[in-house]
């Protein structure tokens, strides 16, 4: 792996849930000010920045409630969540000066372009942050696997996954007082010991591309641009 400090072009997974800030459903505008703020900070450490967020405060395939809304139906609707939520994150970078813009799996031309390697490529190198939006564009995927995905694509040396507590515990924090956090893990301790780091798709098209995941706290102001940096507290997923 290579040092944090020259790692040049990172993405970032943010799930859905993580824009909910308080609330129980959809966006909250101080959450997602902060977190955008994070993100420019980042694109003003000069690196190259692409970035995958979850529907889930919206919607998750799996477990809708809705009876006649069948997976597949649920997780299109899943898609589309991420999209929403896409557009709220660009907009947002763009009022706090950064440039970015949608790029989706699934066809959205009114709203923003379809996804291209080339596409995607062409708008890093011109500084904008890239925003893959719709996953992978397939049902039964979720967005932790296309975050690995873009990322193996797009050559990033690094996937910052941003989660609810600060890294990978041997138990649920929450649960277990005597649950203690990893600094490090393999790949393949990650899938073999089952620590929901990511779905086992995610963790194993990481560990088959070498690519580094970083698990750090969305929730903690401040840990994105640090962990960034190679700084503060995480847990870092590597071979
Ligand atoms: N989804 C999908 N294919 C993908 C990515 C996402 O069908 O490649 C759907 C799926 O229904 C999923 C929802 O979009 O539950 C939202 O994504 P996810 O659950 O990963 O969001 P997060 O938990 O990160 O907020």
């Amino acid at each position: 792996m290579k040092p944090a400090s020259e790692w040049r072009r990172l993405l970032i997974k943010v799930s859905g849930e993580a824009l909910m800030g308080d609330g129980a459903y959809g966006i909250s505008q101080p959450t997602l000010q902060r977190i955008c703020g994070e993100i420019v900070e980042i694109v003003r450490q000069g690196r190259e920045v692409g970035l995958v967020i979850g529907g889930g405060n919206f919607l998750r395939g799996a477990n809708n409630a809705l009876t006649a809304v069948d997976r597949v139906a649920g997780d299109q609707m899943g898609m589309l969540a991420t999209v929403m939520n896409a557009v709220a994150v660009a907009a947002q970078l763009r009022a706090l000066g950064t440039e970015a813009v949608v790029l989706s799996a699934i066809d959205v031309p009114v709203i923003c372009d379809r996804f291209t390697h080339r596409g995607a490529l062409q708008h890093m190198a011109e500084g904008r942050v890239v925003l893959f939006a719709a996953g992978t564009g397939h049902p039964f995927f979720t967005t932790d696997t296309a975050a690995a995905l873009r990322a193996v694509e797009m050559g990033c040396d690094a996937l910052l996954k941003g989660t609810q507590v600060d890294g990978v515990y041997t138990a649920d924090p929450n649960r277990d007082p005597t649950a203690t956090r990893y600094e490090t893990l393999t790949h393949q301790e990650a899938l073999s010991k089952n620590l929901g780091v990511m779905d086992a798709a995610a963790i194993a098209l990481a560990r088959d591309n070498d690519l580094p995941i970083v698990v750090f706290s969305i929730q903690e102001v401040g840990a994105l641009p640090m962990v960034a940096r190679g700084e503060g507290v995480c847990t870092i997923v590597s071979e």
